[in-house]
């Protein structure tokens, strides 16, 4: 069982160094990955958490104002990188072409890719769930080998279930998953998505779930405990 946080863009240095803090104090069993800013990678002094970061620049070091590649990271102590998050695929407008690039990055430079999937609320209204998802995944793996399609961790997220308080049922998570499975066996899936420490009562009970990805709940070391003690 993996659990990411993603900080988003919270956390100013000083509400982060407090965070920090806390967060060194959550007992678990699981493996953890903090995603801060990157501002807040090179604050991070973590005792048992690794490290991740958001986004991943899809260039090497050199005239590319404004990323971070992925050396910089790596040599920050980041071992984990989301890549395709929902949010950077509608406000950055991030292609699957990009997200294919950014992961190529992050695996040259022994990062595991966090590669986040969903669909849109109107797209599984359209039963296109399926058929989105397939897209997403494959235009993200295109030109790498099968050694390297196994380090990726695959997050699906539904779309309409991020921040809105709203988590699919078991039955859809079950049958998204297995989905997932069937074109990549080997690769372990994480639930993100509203997650918290009411609701992993009943999403705990889905087999197929190998992780969370968290983000509301990851600004709040207290619930987070809650939330691990009941996995
Ligand atoms: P919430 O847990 O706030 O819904 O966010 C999920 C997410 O987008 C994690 O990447």
């Amino acid at each position: 069982m993996i659990i990411v946080l993603n900080n988003k863009s919270n956390l100013s240095k000083e509400e982060f160094l407090k965070y920090q803090e806390e967060l060194n104090k959550v007992n678990s069993q699981y493996d953890i990955v903090l995603c801060p800013t990157f501002l807040n990678i090179n604050l991070c002094n973590l005792s048992k958490i690794k490290l991740g970061s958001q986004n991943i620049s899809a260039y090497d070091d050199g005239a590319y104002t404004g990323e971070i590649s992925a050396k910089s990271l790596k040599t920050s102590g980041v071992n984990y990188s989301i890549i395709g998050h929902s949010e950077r695929r509608q406000y950055q407008k991030e292609t699957n072409k990009d997200i294919n690039e950014k992961i190529k990055k992050s695996l040259d430079n022994n990062i595991i890719p966090i590669l986040c999937i969903g669909e849109t609320k109107e797209e599984r209204q359209n039963n296109r769930v399926e058929e989105i998802l397939k897209k997403e995944l494959i235009d993200a793996v295109k030109d790498l080998n099968q050694e390297d399609i196994k380090k990726i961790v695959i997050a699906y997220e539904p779309i309409w279930s991020i921040g809105t308080g709203l988590i699919p049922t078991n039955l859809e998570i079950e049958k998204v998953n297995k989905y997932i499975k069937k074109l990549f066996p080997n690769n372990k899936i994480l639930y993100g998505g509203s997650a918290n420490e009411e609701n992993i009562d009943i999403l705990k009970k889905c087999d197929s779930i190998d992780g969370y990805l968290l983000g509301g709940l990851s600004l709040h070391p207290d619930k987070l405990q809650n939330f691990i003690d009941k996995l």
